[in-house]
This record gives C-alpha cells, sequence and structure tokens, in this order.
C-alpha cells in the first residue's frame, strides 16, 4: 500500500473515513458471491460527490483502480475488486434529499436502501382502502440490504418487476461523477430528456463508466387492492405452461412467481415457513392489483387460467397476513438454502417465457450429470430463471461441478434465445460469457463507449467486458 495514496486520500475524505488495516480491508474482498477476488489496498467512505470526484482524480494521478460499492450484495462479483486499489464505499451518502410526490419522483442518496423508499412513500402496509401511497416498484429480493446506486448499477429486477419493469424504467435522472473528476448531471425529473440517452447508458453498467452519486427515481401509485394466489402443480415444467397461458389471456399480474419443490422444502423447514404445500411438485405465487372489486375479478380470472392449465390446488391468500407470509417466504429463498445443503451457486439467466418448461427440464438434466441437486425460485413471468445448484464446499470435486453446472445453465439459456443474466449482472464472473451473447463488432462498440468514459480504465476495471 502506497502510504502517500492513504494520506492523500485522508486530506480528502478525513483519516476516520479510511481504512488500510489488512483485517479490515478483509471483508471487502467479497460480495455476495461465490468466488472471491484481490483484497483492496484501501477503503474509503466520502461524504459528498465533490469527495468522490477528489477520490477518482487521486486514483488517476496514481494510477490505481476504484471500485464502487453499494451494500457488496452483488452476485456476479461487480463490487470485488480483481486488481487490488481503492475500493470507494458510498455507505455514508445515504440520506433520502427529496420526496416530491407531486411529480412522483424521489431524489436519493446512492446508498440509501432500497426499502427505505418505500417507507417513505408508502402511508401503510398492504392494502388499505383509501389514498394507500405510493411504492418505488423495483424490489429485488435483496431490498432490505442493497443500496439503489447498486440497484443503478446492477439494473436490478425483482418480483414487482414483470408489471413495472426494472430499475432502467424507474430511473428518472442521475448525478454521476466522471473517472476524471467531473461531476456531471444526467436526465432529472422532466417524462423525457431529447438526446441520446446517457441516463439509461449508466444504467446496468456496473460501475465501469463512473460513480453514481444521486439517483432521481420514479415512484408509481399503490392500488387499493392486491390479491394473492397461490397454485400447486405435478411438475415445475407444468408451472411454467401455466405461466405461458396466463400471459397470453392478457390479465397482467403484478408478479408471477416459481418455486420448485426443493425451494419449498428449504423455506418450509426454516423460520419463514408459510405452511406452503411441501407435497407439490411446484407451485406459483401470483399477484394482481386493482380496485377492491378489480382485482378480486382478476384473482377469479386467473385461478380459473391456473386450473384449466394444469394447477391441481389454486388458493387465494385469506388476507394480508396470509399473502405477507407467503411472499416472506419466497423472499427468503436463498437464506434458506442452508436448511438443505451447506452451499449453492445460483445462477441468473434468462429464456423467453415460452422455453420455461423446457429449460427447467434441462437444468434438471445439467445438475444432475455432474451428480448435485437443484433448487429452482425465480421471477417466472419474467423467464428469469435462478438455480440454485447445491453443493458442499468441502468437497472441492462438488465445488468445481457446481460451478461447471452453472455455466452450462447459462449457455443453455443462450441456446434458447435468452440472456446470461436476467439482473444479477455480468460483473467478474460472467465477462468470459459475454460473446456467447455478442459479436466482436458489438464488444468493440462496447470497449470503445467505455473509453470514452474512463480512457484510463480507471472504474471497476476487468468487469463487464472480456
Ligand atoms: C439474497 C439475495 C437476493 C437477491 N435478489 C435479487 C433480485 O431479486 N433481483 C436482483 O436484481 N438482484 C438480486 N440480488 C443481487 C443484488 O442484491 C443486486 O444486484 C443489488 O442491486 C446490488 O446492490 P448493492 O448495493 O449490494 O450493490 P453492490 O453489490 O455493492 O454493487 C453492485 C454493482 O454496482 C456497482 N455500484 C454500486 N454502487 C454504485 C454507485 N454508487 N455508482 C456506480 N456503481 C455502483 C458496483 O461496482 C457493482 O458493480 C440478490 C442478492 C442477494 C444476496
Amino acid at each position: 500500500m502506497d502510504r502517500r495514496l492513504a494520506r492523500a486520500l485522508a486530506s480528502i475524505v478525513g483519516e476516520e473515513n479510511v481504512l488500510v488495516d489488512p483485517a479490515e480491508l478483509l471483508v471487502y474482498e467479497a460480495d455476495g458471491s461465490l468466488v472471491t477476488a484481490t483484497r483492496p489496498d484501501v477503503v474509503v467512505f466520502p461524504g459528498t460527490a465533490e469527495e468522490v470526484a477528489g477520490v477518482m482524480r487521486l486514483a488517476r494521478e496514481f494510477g490505481v483502480p476504484i471500485v464502487p460499492r453499494g451494500s457488496g450484495t452483488s452476485l456476479s462479483g461487480g463490487a470485488q475488486p480483481v486488481r487490488g486499489g481503492i475500493v470507494l464505499s458510498l455507505a455514508r451518502m445515504n440520506r433520502i434529499l427529496e420526496v416530491d410526490l407531486d411529480n412522483e419522483v424521489v431524489v436519493v442518496e446512492p446508498a440509501v436502501i432500497n426499502a427505505w423508499v418505500n417507507e417513505a412513500v408508502q402511508r401503510a402496509g398492504y392494502a388499505i382502502a383509501i389514498d394507500p401511497g405510493y411504492q418505488y416498484a423495483p424490489d429485488p429480493g435483496s431490498q432490505r440490504v442493497s443500496t439503489v446506486g447498486g440497484n443503478v448499477g446492477h439494473n436490478s429486477g425483482g418480483i414487482k418487476c414483470f408489471k413495472y419493469g426494472v430499475t432502467v424504467n424507474h430511473v428518472r435522472g442521475l448525478e454521476v461523477v466522471l473517472p476524471n473528476g467531473e461531476v456531471r448531471r444526467l436526465g432529472g425529473k422532466a417524462f423525457e430528456a431529447p438526446g441520446l440517452d446517457l441516463t439509461g447508458l449508466f444504467v446496468g453498467s456496473e460501475g465501469t463508466l463512473g460513480v453514481v452519486t444521486k439517483v432521481t427515481i420514479r415512484v408509481v401509485p399503490l392500488f387499493e387492492a392486491v390479491k394473492t394466489i397461490l397454485a400447486t402443480f405435478d411438475s415445475a415444467d407444468a408451472a411454467g405452461s401455466a405461466v405461458s397461458a396466463l400471459v397470453r389471456s392478457g390479465v397482467r399480474p403484478l408478479a408471477v412467481e416459481l418455486m420448485d419443490k426443493e425451494a419449498v422444502e428449504a423455506v418450509e423447514s426454516g423460520p419463514y415457513a408459510a405452511g406452503l404445500p411441501r407435497d407439490a411438485e411446484a407451485l406459483l405465487l401470483i399477484d394482481v392489483e386493482g380496485s377492491e372489486p378489480g382485482a378480486s375479478q382478476d384473482a377469479e380470472k386467473v385461478a380459473s387460467i391456473l386450473r384449466a392449465h394444469g394447477a391441481n390446488m389454486v388458493r387465494l391468500a385469506s388476507d394480508g397476513d396470509e399473502a405477507q407470509k407467503w411472499w416472506a417466504a419466497r423472499k427468503q429463498a436463498f437464506g434458506a438454502m442452508g436448511f438443505v445443503g451447506p452451499n449453492y451457486v445460483v445462477e441468473d439467466g434468462t429464456v423467453p417465457r415460452k422455453a420455461l418448461p423446457l429449460a427447467l427440464n434441462r437444468i434438471r438434466e445439467i445438475v444432475a450429470a455432474h451428480g448435485l441437486r437443484v433448487a429452482n425460485v425465480f421471477h417466472a413471468g419474467d423467464g428469469n430463471l435462478h438455480p440454485l445448484i447445491l453443493y458442499d464446499e468441502r468437497d472441492p470435486a462438488q465445488r468445481d461441478a457446481a460451478l461447471r453446472a452453472g455455466e452450462e445453465v447459462l449457455r443453455m439459456c443462450v441456446e434458447l434465445g435468452g440472456t446470461i443474466t436476467g439482473e444479477h449482472g455480468v460483473g467478474w464472473h460472467k465477462r468470459r460469457l459475454l460473446p456467447l451473447m455478442y459479436s466482436e463488432v458489438e464488444l468493440d462498440l462496447m470497449r470503445r463507449i467505455k473509453a470514452v468514459f474512463d480512457p484510463d480504465n480507471v472504474v471497476n476495471p476487468g468487469k463487464v467486458l472480456p
């Protein structure tokens, strides 16, 4: 570690906001993904965009990489340093700056936790009769810990994104610090900005173009009522087929999630057990929203479509409490995997919705061929698969097999017309696979765009682009 760099950083952000102790640096070599990379040389906690700009200028001067970091829940190695350098944690920039419901926007600093936005704009819990308030729709499973800045970095999705779209559909404006230390405003509160969509370019750029220091996000009104439907099936592919039929019917649910038997077994073995049927091979959890009578009618329609397409049990949640219990179980499914296996790799790929049944069968075959087990819990409405491949870390051969099976699953997704990531980002782990989806011409265009923003390759080098 260059002591001059640490001293220079301390002069910008204050000594108390610089970490150099190797023991303290240790946690910043990891994020939510399986493989750890390298330990950073230093971690800094700037408190303002100007301080971020100062850190950027220093990084360029010293020729060291900067890795922006929100809560570090990235599942693709996006928040890990791969060449040492500076981890720039946004953790201190965590204020909600403005709630402007006249314009249906909220302005936040990047380390505001996703769920805090909802708490700020929602008057009360689930569905209330009059004036239900607003919501920030993108709701990743990690919403109680992940930051809005990290969500922007990965263009995160979530359960409600089937109806409302992913993060990019909700970001109106950004304040960003470019690698040369300039602070720039992109977009704003207005509905549309003319010219090339630089805001859109930044969303999903995984911290490779600059650091986001402010986000203006769109919030949408909550509906009067939400109804939750639970349906069970004899197989995961039967549930997948029912999803296609449901979407074709023209009803537009808020959320359509699928859990297979192994995933149900995991959540029902832990503290979030919600009475989900353990004997079903697969289940769908579906929300519809609207006025009280409208949501009830839609729920009826959904139930009859599911019955007509192979569901052997369809139930409407008796009240908001039961619905919340079901959804809490779904949202805790990743964490609950510890009840059915010591370790897991979570993959994230998409397939066209129609290919879901085929993809689910192929996943089982691929994982079984490696001698492992798999649980599936995913955003079925979006065709966004999340196979959780179970293995035992104490056996290196199993770990390698799990990683190989994961890669085969992603290759299969591309073969079926899908993608190597739906929402968890390309990061460090999947950049090798990007050529499966893009030609050399397209990859070269992406590299040139990166170079326009970051000619010295200072911010998050080694990520996204192969
Ligand atoms: C249990 C669990 C469930 C999850 N469920 C979902 C899900 O349903 N949907 C989903 O989409 N994801 C999900 N994720 C993945 C992850 O939570 C998301 O990718 C999330 O958006 C990351 O936010 P973070 O604050 O942790 O960002 P980090 O992990 O710290 O960073 C993510 C990326 O964004 C960059 N970045 C962070 N902050 C900034 C900034 N201010 N400026 C520029 N770049 C920045 C980082 O460099 C990195 O590349 C889940 C993860 C876990 C562990």
